[in-house]
């Protein structure tokens, strides 16, 4: 891409001399003890070229960002299968809602809001005899990421507090669209959300939906083509919660954000961007992360749209 790390630099500084507000996630109490100030970009090309920015090698926890990991996983086992448990539908409810699955019967409106990952969750728990080990195993070959552990202290954390999840998992169960116990399920989805990534890993991470399933530089087929473009129009239509028609209105490229302030977008057939900035917005995304990635594409014209 012509000029892109000037214009990355360029779009940095601007947001960084913008007034900068919101704030960090604290219903999780590990969370809240990161340094709001940090911000981060790396873009990676599907050829491999690497541009970043600021913290772009600062670990952080990608929290719901990884539920798209999940999904790959899942879709690459049981494929169409796990439209028979869930709908692909936007939700535009806040990520933790409970509201629809009461009219709607226990089937979560998509696989990128909590319920959704809860019920992914519980399918993985059905596939594998140790779940823990082969999600971490499952995402360790994707990212790369050879010594990827989960971070205890964070799914501890949210283990102690997460009321509505737990509330997600028995309410879901009500309606039999979960075969496991909810502990375990919960485990599990902790667990999930506490996988922590820097900018460049996570690009990286992502680079697979960028090329057609295939993991860039070590040519991995993570999913087949079909599946990657559905995961990308999922993240289009529900990567960010109640806010997921302002990403596209204002970004216009797939992506997927975390309460840990962290942020990935895809241009298909081109590359794989995340940001960080742990202060969030009131619907939960990245303040800097949603300014930067609008910036971004307004300069470049880099959008599906
Ligand atoms: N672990 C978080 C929760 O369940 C994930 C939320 C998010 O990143 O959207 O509340």
């Amino acid at each position: 891409m012509i000029d892109c790390q000037n214009i990355l630099d360029n779009t940095y500084q601007k947001v960084l001399k913008m007034e900068h507000v919101g704030d960090v996630a604290s219903y999780i109490p590990e969370l809240s003890t990161v340094n709001p100030d940090q911000f981060g970009v790396c873009l990676i090309t599907k050829n491999g070229e690497q541009f970043t920015c600021g913290d772009a090698t600062v670990k952080f926890s990608i929290q719901s960002i990884a539920k798209v990991l999940s999904l790959s996983l899942v879709l690459s086992k049981i494929g169409d299968k796990l439209w028979e448990r869930m709908d692909f539908e936007p939700s535009g409810t806040a990520f933790n809602s409970l509201v629809q699955l009461e009219s709607e019967n226990g089937i979560p409106r998509n696989p990128l809001i909590n319920a959704g990952a809860i019920v992914m969750c519980d399918i993985i728990c059905d596939l594998f005899d140790d779940p823990k080990t082969a999600l971490l195993d499952y995402v360790r070959e994707v990212s790369g990421i050879k010594d990827l552990q989960y971070a205890t202290d964070i799914a501890a954390s949210e283990q102690a507090t997460g009321y509505r999840n737990y509330a997600l998992a028995n309410f879901i169960k009500s309606f039999e669209n979960i075969h496991n116990t909810c502990n375990q399920v919960t485990d599990l989805y902790f667990h999930l959300c506490s996988i922590e990534m820097t900018c460049e890993q996570l690009a990286y991470t992502f680079g697979f939906l960028a090329n057609q399933g295939k993991q860039i530089k070590t040519d991995m087929k993570v999913v087949k083509p079909a599946q990657a473009k559905r995961i990308n129009a999922i993240m289009q239509t529900c990567g960010f919660y109640d806010e997921a028609g302002e990403f596209a209105f204002r970004v216009g490229l797939p992506g997927k954000s975390g309460v840990g302030g962290g942020m990935v977008a895809i241009l298909p057939n081109a590359f794989s961007i995340a940001v960080w900035s742990p202060k969030l917005n009131k619907h939960g995304n990245s303040y800097r992360g949603m300014k930067f990635l609008e910036y971004f594409t307004d300069e470049t014209q880099d959008t599906v749209f």
